[in-house]
């Protein structure tokens, strides 16, 4: 595995394999990694003959006051696990190859961005998008990995590719969890213990609300406040940023789950933000 820190050291790697024929998958991350994210190595892997990691903690995804510096970090391990997982390429780029000082241009798909994560993190789908579309150009990737666990995030980046005739294909893979049902995040260690015993609870939640969708359950109401109900007795220390039943491509607010439905949360315990999400089956 090589290791390359530079836009042109990856896109003349990348240049050669296609040139030879060579097929290529990319799997987008911050590092940290937890077996969530070698789920996607193993897919990357599984799908095309070169796999790229990319291990980019990417500043304009961040936006004020947010987690940027504190960002979880252990390159010698993540190496190691992408080594593992049988990648080609470990792309680590500086900020400052990234993005020039001067930096003016932005992709957006505000109609995806203004709902869920959007709300609270206004700039964080445009350094998203923008970061992501850099990969796609520079490695010609022909499949791309993404985890369920950032919905939104892969609902947009399709629309993306879709509208700008990127020619990758993406793929996802569904939310690795802890054996209680945490889904496993690189932020999941800013949590004190107390914080920890309460966190599965999230995912309890979401349950609760598919249970009851099964059982005959339509309005997205009543479904909502039921999941706020079982985390005001189970999960006193969250702290909502939102809970929202949306259609899963459009990512519109829905009434009632007579369709398709997703469920979609973020609550704040401590320090950590933590996102889940559930398919509702009418
Ligand atoms: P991150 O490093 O957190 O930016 O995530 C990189 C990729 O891993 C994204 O496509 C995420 O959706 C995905 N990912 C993060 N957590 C999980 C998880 N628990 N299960 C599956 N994929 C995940």
């Amino acid at each position: 595995m090589q290791i390359l820190s530079t836009p042109q050291e990856l896109a003349a790697q990348c240049r050669a394999w296609r040139a030879a024929g060579e097929s290529i998958s990319l799997v987008p991350t911050m590092g940290y990694y937890h077996a969530g994210h070698e789920s996607l190595m193993e897919r990357g892997r599984a799908l095309a003959q070169r796999m790229v990691v990319s291990l980019f903690v990417n500043p304009t995804q961040f936006g004020p006051g947010e987690d940027l510096a504190a960002y979880p970090r252990d390159l010698e391990r993540d190496a190691a696990i992408a080594r593992k997982h049988g990648a080609d390429v470990l792309f680590v780029p500086e900020p400052q190859s990234m993005y020039a000082p001067d930096h003016a241009t932005w992709v957006e798909v505000p109609e995806l961005a203004k709902n869920l994560c959007g709300l609270s993190r206004p700039v964080h789908f445009r350094g998203v998008c923008t970061v992501v579309l850099k990969l796609f150009l520079l490695t010609g990737a022909d499949v791309a990995v993404f985890g369920e666990k950032d919905w939104q995030q892969q609902a947009i980046i399709r629309r993306m590719v879709r509208d700008l005739n990127v020619p990758v294909r993406i793929e996802t893979c569904p939310t690795g969890r802890e054996t209680d049902g945490l889904a496993l995040s690189s932020r999941n260690v800013y949590m004190t213990p107390e914080e920890r015993a309460q966190a599965p609870e999230i995912r309890r939640g979401l349950l609760h609300a598919r249970t009851l969708a099964e059982k005959g359950e339509t309005s997205a109401a009543l479904l909502r406040e039921a999941v706020l109900g079982h985390w005001a007795e189970h999960l006193p220390l969250g702290r909502l940023d939102y809970l929202s039943v949306v259609h899963p491509e459009s990512l519109e607010p829905l009434e009632g789950i007579a369709g398709p439905a997703l469920m979609a949360c973020a609550v704040r315990l401590g320090k950590a933000r933590l996102l889940d999400n559930i398919l509702l089956h009418p």
